[in-house]
């Protein structure tokens, strides 16, 4: 549990921006937090804080995922994965499809950077309806990896985002919730 003062500055930092990108979107806009770098180290603390001694690795997912997963990595000294959106990485690749409300998306990870038996958090900066890290969450599996937590800075309740993420028998751990 983040302490009050993180929650309230985060809350008070984070931008809402109505209607973007499309109607009904209360987008969550996480870029002021890198205008004040005490805010970022303390966001990073509390996310390491909540994984130390937990993970092996840390997996993040592109491109907002990057912003704070190298960052809680480094804190815990453990090795820090890409997921990626398909074509980006060389091969040898591993990948991963799933469904988008239109059509479907791939996310890949280099081979044999996540190693069998690892405890991975997966991270990225906010939890929507989760199609996203479900699909992370299968690729880590598949390389015979462990899901251990899931972290985000933002949970959407009534997205159902954890739920989707319950089969996995992980800890989802959010600062902030809307
Ligand atoms: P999802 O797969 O639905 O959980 O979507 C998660 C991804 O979409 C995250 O990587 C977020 O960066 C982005 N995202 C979804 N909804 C929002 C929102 N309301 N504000 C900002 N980013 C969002």
């Amino acid at each position: 549990m983040a302490s009050a003062e993180l929650i309230k500055k985060l809350e008070e930092t984070i931008e809402n921006i109505p209607d973007f990108p499309i109607p009904g979107i209360q987008f969550k806009d996480i870029s002021p937090i890198f205008l004040d770098p005490k805010l970022y180290e303390d966001v990073i603390a509390d996310l390491a804080a909540n994984s130390k001694g937990k993970v092996d690795a840390v997996c993040g997912i592109e491109s907002r995922g990057y912003l704070f997963g190298i960052a809680i990595a480094v804190a815990l000294e453990v090795p820090f994965i890409l997921i990626r959106k398909a074509g980006k990485l060389p091969p040898p690749i591993i990948s991963e499809s799933y469904d988008l409300e239109y059509g479907s998306a791939i996310i890949e990870t280099r081979e044999g950077q996540i190693k069998k038996g690892q405890r991975i958090l997966i991270h990225d900066d906010l939890l929507a309806t989760g199609g996203t890290t479900e699909a992370a969450a299968k690729l880590v599996e598949k390389q015979g990896a462990v899901v251990s937590q899931f972290s985000f800075l933002i949970g959407l309740k009534g997205l159902h985002g954890e739920e989707r993420l319950k089969k996995f028998g992980a800890e989802v751990y959010h600062i902030l919730e809307y």
